[in-house]
């Protein structure tokens, strides 16, 4: 997509505002709208902002940053504005510093560095995630509530309810957004949803799963409803994750295949495993980034608890869908649709290419129900646990080094710090369950 390409669309299509989109360290979506005629001036790099105004980026000193637009991320949004039929189109930024270097604080570039690091190495990795949802009526003050009227489950169909109608008008506005949707469906628990589309190279995965979640809300919230990515929001039903089924290429061949091998995964496959499943602990900060993350991850609701992988079951970290040939992939699931796209995709890629370079052989895979194994059985067989809750995963953060690297250092340390400040604001407080358990008895 060129310039001359944006500027007759932008004619085309009455597009009045433009807005510059990145993303902040924790995955929240940020923009700064321009009109029309300041995009050259963008395409050119050339708009600055102040950072210092943005979560974790930078001090007040060394403020200026630059957006420089990633043409091919241009889109007009296809809603209009309600007030004039002028539209507004979309481009995604890397951010720059003022002395013109790649920002160390932008998780996209991030992403860039470790997709360039595995280029290096002959590897392009393809990611496609399965981001799952809760929609929820508004209460007659327009506040989001926990209410549902579907009693609907997994694959049900209609009775359509207002949030099926919701789904399939997210159907279609993801479409015209470019997306190419591959399922869609109601999921386990009452209210929640699931939309699956195609994979692509890793940047553009991560980008996409920005643009899914606005494009989500948006329509949700024209149904008169609510839709979180909130990983749990209600205690006793499933929680939402995001799995990511994760793939290496090289060139049009997928080299987790290997026609030869028993199970038909290359050893390339099997390190790539190896080298997620020993970051794995490290990685979960980063993918289930949130207090809540982790009363997703609890047994009895079809989401990871223990580090193993399995070809047959669906309890374990890792699951090796069946299919073969271009479709060889890993599905990760612990990741939830919370974490920052960008990063997840950065350290699950780290972690992959590390055991590539260092041939860790994962373990044995694990065919059996792990949620059934007693604690003896899992220790024999050496099945660790996923991090139980966020402070936990800080720690483990700390303590491995190639995620940090992964982060880079500005990153990391700024994320670690927002996340001590989210635990210590979540510790310190008294909770409803701990007044029912403990006023009376003591
Ligand atoms: P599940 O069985 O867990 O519901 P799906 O069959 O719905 O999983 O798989 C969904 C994802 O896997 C889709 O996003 C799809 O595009 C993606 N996928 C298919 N082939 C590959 C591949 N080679 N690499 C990465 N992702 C892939
Ligand atoms: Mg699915
Ligand atoms: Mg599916
Ligand atoms: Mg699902
Ligand atoms: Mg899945």
């Amino acid at each position: 997509m060129d310039s001359n390409y944006i500027f007759q669309k932008v004619k085309e299509d009455n597009v009045k505002f433009i807005r510059l989109q990145f993303t902040d360290i924790l995955g929240v979506l940020k923009a700064i709208s321009i009109t029309a005629d300041q995009l050259q001036k963008a395409l050119d790099g050339e708009l600055m902002f102040d950072g210092s105004s943005i979560e974790g980026f930078v001090r007040i000193e060394e403020s200026d940053m630059y957006l420089k637009p990633d043409p091919s991320t241009f889109l007009v949004l296809p809603w209009n504005s309600t007030t004039s039929k002028a539209k507004t189109a979309r481009i995604i930024c890397d951010i720059f510093d003022s002395n013109g270097e790649p920002f160390i604080g932008c998780p996209r570039f991030a992403l860039s560095r470790a997709i360039k690091e595995a280029g290096e190495m002959g590897f392009n990795m393809q990611v496609g995630p399965e981001p799952e949802f809760f929609m929820f009526h508004l209460d007659e003050n327009g506040i989001p509530s926990l209410q549902t009227n579907d009693k609907a489950g997994y694959f049900d169909l209609p009775p359509v309810d207002k949030g099926e109608e919701a789904r399939r008008d997210m159907v279609e506005v993801l479409q015209s957004l470019g997306f190419e949707i591959e399922a869609s469906h109601h999921e386990v628990a009452p209210g929640q949803h699931e939309i699956d589309f195609k994979y692509t190279d890793a940047l553009r995965t991560a980008d996409n799963i920005v643009t899914f979640r606005i494009a989500v809300r948006i329509v949700a919230q024209r149904h008169g409803l609510h839709a979180t990515f909130m990983p749990k929001p209600i205690y006793g039903i499933n929680g939402s994750g995001m799995h990511l089924h994760v793939s290496l290429f090289r060139g049009g061949e997928n080299v987790f295949f290997d026609p030869d091998a028993a199970d038909g995964l290359s050893d390339t496959c099997r390190y790539f495993i190896g080298g997620v499943m020993k970051h794995a602990r490290a990685i979960a900060a980063i993918t289930n980034p949130t207090v809540n993350s982790y009363k997703r991850l609890v047994p009895g609701y079809e989401a990871p608890v223990y580090i193993a992988w399995s070809h047959r079951n669906r309890s374990p970290l890792i699951r090796i869908p069946a299919r073969r040939g271009i479709g060889t992939r890993i599905e990760i699931r612990n990741p939830d649709p919370s974490c920052n796209p960008y990063l997840g995709l950065a350290v699950i890629l780290k972690a992959g290419l590390d055991g590539i370079r260092k041939r860790l052989a994962p373990p044995l895979p694990v065919e059996q129900n792990i949620y059934e194994m007693d604690l003896a059985t899992r220790k024999q067989q050496g099945i660790e646990s996923l991090p139980e809750n966020l402070y936990e995963a800080i720690d483990e953060l700390r303590r491995d080094e190639i995620i940090q690297e992964a982060l880079g250092a500005h990153i990391y340390s700024r994320f670690v710090l927002a996340k001590m400040k989210e635990w210590e604001s979540y510790s310190s407080r008294v909770y409803d369950w701990e007044l029912a358990e403990y006023l009376e008895k003591f």
